[in-house]
């Protein structure tokens, strides 16, 4: 199946995925760009090195001056349009899907990626097929974007104050585009590093996501190696998760807490405002309260959140899936910035990490999701869900999000497929499921 959103286009490499396809939407990108530089990187799947060979030609196409940067993290690609001073980045990456897969991701000069209206532009020129050839296109190799993006880094931490902690870390990159950049950002912040499944050149050794489900290898490993704590990332190393010095694979939902709390806590740097989606947890947003800032929540989709900070100079914000958005460093998803805040916060604290979770306020999630015969028939239920809860206080922002006295329902149709998802969170597991539960069979 091929997934053309305002998120980019994703497919299985060489079936839904074809060639033809990349080609095209290179294409179309340098024709919306009206040539110009663009920034390039890849993750390490199978067929990255080969669809990226058919962007650069794509591209070249239309003029544009290709700044290859090789294998890197997303948010790498998003620092560097700005480092380079270029027009735009593409990363070719299906982020945290199977390895089968792949996929573009397009980025505009400010290091963000496109939005709703300028996605939508630039799927119209695809699908007109109208592209502007010019000369002048050529391949430049950029091999040091890593050691930018960790010095970008480290001069927005305290890195002395991490360094004589001489924390001892394991980290677990599932062979993807942080295998190699982590180890250079743990060894500059003076840790003890042990890294599993860091091999670029090997296929992803569990599930992409960094759930706690996929994480029990890490966990295992934190034990064994009695370090201070784990890190997981997913393939293209924008999402973080966190293991705990007992061993313990917690919720991604608290790696943006985690770095909320610390930021905020932290002078300056900004208004003392945090920005997160609709679908984080309630924990963040009660966090960043009790410390004076103002919580803003905006549309599910990265780009609305970084757009959000830009517009209101945050301090902070991201997602709860451990999407950290650190707008000292860039205005994308960062697994780098991510992994100094949360040591930063340990070298401040004299707790261990499962000593800090302890305090947080806690909620529970839960997810569940109702499979339609068709889009009219999704949008058909999210308007029943309306009508349900008509009495309640209400937002629209995104799909329907209710506030009841016992937790929240966040209810969400899927931009590409007949979906509609269901996300409750409550003070128990129990109200929490059945939240969502009661909500479905009414449905
Ligand atoms: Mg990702």
């Amino acid at each position: 199946m091929l997934k053309i959103s305002i998120s980019g286009v994703r497919g299985i490499a060489n079936q839904s995925l074809t060639p033809e396809i990349c080609l095209n939407f290179a294409k179309a990108f340098g024709t919306y760009l009206k040539g110009g530089k663009v920034v390039v990187g890849t993750d390490t799947r199978s067929s990255s090195e080969f669809i990226k060979g058919i962007v650069l030609s794509g591209l070249i196409s239309c003029g544009v001056r290709v700044i290859d940067l090789g294998v890197v993290p997303t948010p790498t690609v998003g620092l560097m349009v700005g480092e380079l001073k270029a027009d735009g980045g593409l990363v070719v990456t299906a982020s945290h899907n199977p390895p089968e897969w792949n996929g573009l991701k397009f980025i505009r000069e400010d290091g963000i990626f496109l939005n709703q209206s300028q996605a939508e532009k630039l799927i119209a020129i695809y699908q007109d097929r109208k592209f502007s050839e010019a000369p002048g296109g050529s391949v430049k190799h950029f091999s040091r974007a890593a050691e930018v993006h960790v010095s970008r880094v480290l001069k927005s931490v305290r890195a002395p104050l991490i360094r004589r902690r001489k924390f001892k870390v394991v980290y677990d990159a599932c062979n993807g585009a942080g295998s190699l950049i982590t180890k250079l950002l743990l060894t500059k912040l003076g840790c003890k590093v042990v890294a599993i499944n860091a091999d670029p050149k090997r296929p992803f050794p569990h599930g992409a996501e960094p759930n706690p489900q996929n994480l029990s290898q890490l966990a295992e490993a934190v034990k064994a190696e009695k370090a201070d704590l784990g890190f997981a990332q997913d393939p293209d190393a924008d999402r973080l998760a966190l293991v705990t010095e007992q061993g313990v694979a917690i919720s991604e939902e608290y790696t943006l807490a985690l770095c909320t709390r610390h930021v905020l806590s932290k002078p300056g740097g900004g208004r003392k405002i945090a920005v997160i989606n609709l679908s984080t947890s309630k924990m963040t947003e009660d966090i960043a309260k009790s410390l004076g800032a103002v919580v803003l929540r905006t549309k599910v989709g990265e780009v609305n959140v970084a757009e959000e900070i830009k517009r209101e100079g945050a301090r902070i914000g991201g997602e709860g899936n451990g999407g950290v958005i650190y707008p000292k460093i860039g205005y994308m998803r960062d697994s780098l910035s991510g992994i100094a805040l949360i040591l930063e916060a340990l070298a401040a604290s004299d707790q261990s990490l499962s000593q800090i979770i302890d305090q947080l306020p806690r909620y529970f999630m839960y997810k569940t999701k109702i499979e339609c015969l068709s889009q009219k028939a999704a949008e058909d239920l999210l308007e029943r869900s309306q009508e349900i809860f008509k009495a309640q206080t209400l937002d629209l922002t995104d799909g329907l999000k209710v506030y009841l006295p016992e937790g929240s329902l966040h209810i969400r149709g899927s931009n590409t497929e007949p979906i509609v998802r269901i996300i409750a969170e409550a003070k128990s597991e129990e109200t929490a499921r059945r939240l969502a539960e009661d909500l479905r069979s009414r449905l």
